[in-house]
């Protein structure tokens, strides 16, 4: 039997967008499965909490059959290899982008070169949406409902709301 041809697809996702969808469902056409690796505890501050976060991209992958999510708390090549992927997918936007991702290819690769990393250009139609850019528009009070799927929509809502009112999380 030939084995499935699984990829990881890391990131914050906080909260996960229309372009993360699109990387993931391009993905799906190149790989068997897809896991999108929700990263626990990245550097940056975060506005929801890694349950919300797995919460609101399951909702948003339902109808994704070859895409699934799981939080992980190491090593991205680590958390790669121990799903038996054969590849990391990440996307690329700018330039800018171009220099991080590629020193981060080559600190994996020199980490663990049986997990290659698979770059993707973001699409013209996503190329300028990220996660930051939506939680400042929504934390100015405008729905960013070009950007990420309704559900989000009304959880950014509620988190504002929430921290409007002074309650933490
Ligand atoms: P980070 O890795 O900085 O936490 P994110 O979680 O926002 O970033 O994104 C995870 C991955 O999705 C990265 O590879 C990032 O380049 C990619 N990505 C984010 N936004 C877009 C976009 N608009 N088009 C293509 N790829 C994107």
């Amino acid at each position: 039997m030939i084995a499935a041809r699984i990829a990881v697809y890391p990131g914050s996702f906080d909260p996960v967008t229309y372009a993360h969808l699109d990387i993931a469902a391009r993905a799906s056409r190149l790989f068997d499965r897809v896991i999108l690796g929700v990263f626990d505890q990245p550097k940056k501050q975060l506005l929801f909490t890694t349950e919300e976060r797995m919460a609101l991209l399951r909702e948003a992958i339902a109808d994704m059959p070859r895409v699934e999510a799981q939080t992980y708390n190491a090593l991205t090549v680590d958390f790669a290899h121990a799903m038996g992927a054969i590849a990391l997918v990440r996307g690329l936007r700018t330039v800018s982008d171009f220099e991080i991702e590629y020193n981060m290819a080559q600190l994996n690769q020199t980490l663990d070169a049986d997990v290659e990393v698979v770059v993707l250009m973001a699409s013209r139609r996503y190329a300028h949406i990220s996660s930051s850019a939506v939680r400042e528009i929504a934390g100015l009070g405008r729905d960013p409902v070009e950007f990420v799927p309704p559900h989000i929509v009304t959880a950014l809502r509620q988190k504002f709301a929430q921290r409007g009112s002074g309650t933490q999380g």
